[in-house]
């Protein structure tokens, strides 16, 4: 509704109410209309951005099913798994390749390492359903889950490139090392670059263990769950309003 609007039905309002308290004309702060207006206006952009991404990235997905870019498009994928979520994500979390079960589902982390995924993101209020988005950095199964060799991951990082753009994350959180070195091109192991901010185009990046590897040493999960503890208190601070000097 526009401010002009608001302010002449608040008026009649108005009205209505003081004639049924007896005729009395009485003195009101007049409400913020503009900045209603003003708010709505920014609710119906990022509703429309929203639309937008999500209308982009089915495009972007419509031509990863078609990909054969590299040799992972005949090497036995049978689907394409593009990425699940929603469009306006808060964390992008980005894997290494689909596995057996994401490969038949043509969706990501869906096997059991994307159960443990789930439970890893809920600890700290994240799910695909709400406010993440998951994608791998290469979209097709390498054959025995070997994997990505660098040709197929320079072939395929395109695509992730493209969705970081639309999805417009405030963090990335990389699982495993081949997520955290493709996105930020160090040569390191996961044991260093795991644990602290990084970055990948400007957006901060948190690297971790990949659920795989916590399901085959338990030893991994403290240090994940420190890992993932340091996003839950960035995320926090950040979305605490600045310290006032009044
Ligand atoms: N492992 C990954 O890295 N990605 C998936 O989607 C599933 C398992
Ligand atoms: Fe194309 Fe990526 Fe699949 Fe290779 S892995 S065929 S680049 S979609």
């Amino acid at each position: 509704m526009k401010a002009e609007e608001r302010r002449e039905l608040w008026g009649e309002l108005s009205l209505i109410e003081d004639w049924i308290a007896g005729g009395v004309r009485r003195a009101r702060p007049e409400p913020d209309f503009a900045a209603a207006e003003a708010a709505e206006a920014a609710a119906s952009d990022r509703a429309a951005g929203r639309l937008r991404a999500a209308e982009s990235l089915g495009e972007i997905e419509a031509e990863v099913a078609a990909c054969g870019a590299c040799r992972l498009a005949s090497s036995g994928r049978t689907r394409t798994a593009f990425g699940e979520g929603v469009p306006d994500p808060t964390v992008l979390v980005v894997g290494e390749g689909p596995g057996a079960e994401e490969d038949a589902q043509g969706l990501p982390f869906v096997g059991p390492a994307g159960k443990l995924l789930d439970k890893m993101l809920a600890s700290i209020g994240l799910s695909r359903r709400t406010n993440c988005y998951i994608a791998n950095v290469v979209k097709c199964r390498p054959p025995e889950n070997r994997d990505p060799a660098p040709d197929e991951e320079e072939a395929c990082l395109g695509y992730l490139r493209r969705q970081v753009a639309l999805l417009g994350p405030r963090y990335i959180l990389c699982v495993g090392r081949v997520a955290a070195q493709a996105l930020t091109g160090s040569k390191d192991g996961i044991n260093k670059l795991r644990g602290r901010w990084l970055e990948f185009e400007g957006i901060p990046l948190l690297a971790t263990f990949h659920p795989s590897a916590l399901l085959r040493d338990e030893a991994l999960k403290r240090p994940a769950w420190e890992d993932l503890k340091v996003l839950k208190a960035r995320m926090t601070a950040d979305a605490e309003p600045p310290p006032s000097d009044g």
